[in-house]
């Protein structure tokens, strides 16, 4: 049976008050409208990121090609090169062939983990030849101005495109840093977004607890869930740590390594909480006892602390309420 991260907050409350929000469901427009404008915001921010990455790439793109075709265009503006240069560019591109071939070479040899950086050298040699040796070539045809004029042309066009999306990168590169501070610091990702009623639940079989984090974010290696309160505190309370905790262990099982903490944001005030084993303890305990209730069909108060039961969300029809 899984148990939910929801219900593990309510039940560290206090047993009789999950027990009877299952029995009364209330529905708080207020929260509901809270994390609808916090997902609309997140979404808003991981669409624009996706944008600015494509238009990094067709940057890179237009660039590296308006810049071939404006050296092509210039060898055919002008007559063959000297033999002199001929021969340079034909060493160069053996010399850049020779690197390819010692990459190649060496790439069966190395760690798994040296073996992308060799990938990427082979990559960018094996590019370096073909290039000279295209130079090498272009460069002995016969002078053609109309090739030439056309070439320079279109790398013109080429380079203010990719001008115009620099400018646009920069423009929503600025929106994205101003709404992201306020959720995340700025080489934060945005991995999964559980704000909303339809976001996938996440499921850990080792645990036996499921749950939405509002959102969860890539921070170098490391996966971090994050749970957004409406209300304003100034210290973490006990159920959003249990609650934060179970994210925790949510993210462990689904990403096969325990995030460092989980982030628990009030209006106000922000807190990070250590993902530590005497918290993931006490919500194995506590997920048994849930079971256990389930399975006698009832729960009761646990504490005798006045304060909660005045503030108890369930204390109008709570028959062991203290206050
Ligand atoms: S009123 Fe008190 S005893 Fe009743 S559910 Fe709430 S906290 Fe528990």
């Amino acid at each position: 049976m899984f148990v939910s991260a929801g219900d593990l907050e309510k039940y560290s409350y206090c047993p009789l008050s999950w027990w009877l929000s299952k029995e009364h469901k209330k529905v708080y427009s207020e929260g509901i409208e809270f994390h609808r404008n916090v997902e609309e915001e997140l979404k808003e921010i991981k669409e624009k990121e996706t944008k600015t990455r494509i238009y990094e790439k067709y940057i890179l793109f237009l660039s590296v090609s308006s810049s071939l075709v404006a050296i092509t265009g210039i060898a055919f503006l002008y007559s063959g090169l000297e033999k002199f240069w001929t021969y340079f560019f034909i060493i160069m591109a053996l010399l850049w062939l020779l690197n390819s071939s010692f990459f190649l070479y060496r790439i069966n040899k190395v760690s798994s983990f040296l073996k992308p950086k060799y990938e990427r050298l082979l990559l960018i040699s094996s590019i370096g030849a073909i290039i000279i040796a295209f130079f090498a070539i272009i460069f002995n045809y016969p002078a053609n101005e109309d090739i030439g004029r056309f070439a320079e042309i279109l790398a013109l066009i080429w380079v203010a495109i990719a001008n115009i999306l620099f400018y646009r990168v920069v423009y929503i590169s600025d929106i994205i840093a101003e709404k992201k501070i306020k959720y995340m610091p700025l080489k934060g990702e945005i991995e999964y977004i559980g704000a909303n009623r339809e976001g996938e639940e996440i499921i850990s079989e080792k645990y036996g607890i499921k749950g939405k984090p509002d959102y969860v974010l890539k921070i170098d290696d490391d996966y971090i869930p994050v749970e957004e309160k409406s209300a304003d505190f100034t210290s973490p309370k006990y159920p959003h740590v249990i609650q934060i905790t179970a994210y925790c262990m949510l993210i462990e099982d689904k990403y096969g390594k325990a995030p460092p903490y989980g982030i628990l944001k009030y209006k106000n005030s922000e807190f990070k909480i250590p993902y530590e084993k005497r918290w993931k303890n006490r919500i194995l305990k506590m997920r048994e006892s849930i079971i256990e209730d389930i399975k006698r069909g009832e729960a009761h108060r646990n504490h005798y602390n006045p304060k909660k039961c005045k503030n108890c969300l369930r204390r109008d029809y709570c028959n062991e309420r203290i206050a």
